[in-house]
């Protein structure tokens, strides 16, 4: 079983798709390897590409706003993404670019972190693991439990950047993450 070292490694170095001619940096994402709390985004955009993090731009900036207001270090949590290497132009991560990517790198981050709760950023981390939820905006704020892993479907904190009314949504649905927590935790 790889560690999530080993793992990050072999990202930063990865060719298995196309996406690695056109990246700077790969990003294999970040945080506490035994974090409670695993958030997935979507793909590396323009920051992140230069700088090898998750979530350093101006998403990322709302995000950490995001995890503040629910007195939730970003030391605390993992963040990562879908796909690890910045699609061209941020255009959508191909089937084949998510499945290459997922099978070779996410599922084993997720096995290494065993996290409490996977948040799901935006519609392409949700569709990953709830492939027949078809609108992300009748599901988002609410927790699905599958295969013994519980999960928590939020809107891309990027949408808030351009849809204000998305910004206060998405904190609502913020602040339901504690108490969601202490429920898995009490079992
Ligand atoms: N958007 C994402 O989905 N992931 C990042 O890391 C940054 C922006």
């Amino acid at each position: 079983m790889p560690t999530l070292d080993s793992i990050a490694r072999e990202i930063r170095s990865c060719n298995r798709c196309p996406l690695h001619r056109s990246r700077q940096k790969a990003v294999p994402g970040e945080g506490n390897p035994k974090a409670e709390i695993l958030f997935i985004g979507e793909g590396p955009g323009e920051s992140e590409d230069k700088s090898g993090r998750p979530f350093v731009g101006e998403a990322g900036k709302f995000l950490d706003e995001l995890l503040a207001s629910i007195k939730i270090k970003r030391e605390e949590v993992f963040i990562t993404n879908v796909v690890k290497c910045r699609p061209p132009n941020n255009r959508d991560p191909l089937d084949e670019e998510v499945r290459v990517c997922t099978s070779t790198y996410l599922y084993d981050q997720i096995k290494q972190i065993e996290p409490k709760l996977i948040v799901t950023l935006g519609r392409h981390s949700m569709h990953l693991f709830f492939p027949q939820i078809r609108s992300i905006s009748a599901v988002h704020g609410k927790a699905y439990k599958k295969a013994g892993q519980v999960y928590f479907i939020s809107y891309h904190p990027a949408v808030a950047l351009y849809q204000a009314n998305l910004k206060n949504t998405l904190k609502e649905d913020f602040k339901k993450i504690p108490a969601i927590l202490k429920e898995i935790a009490e079992g």
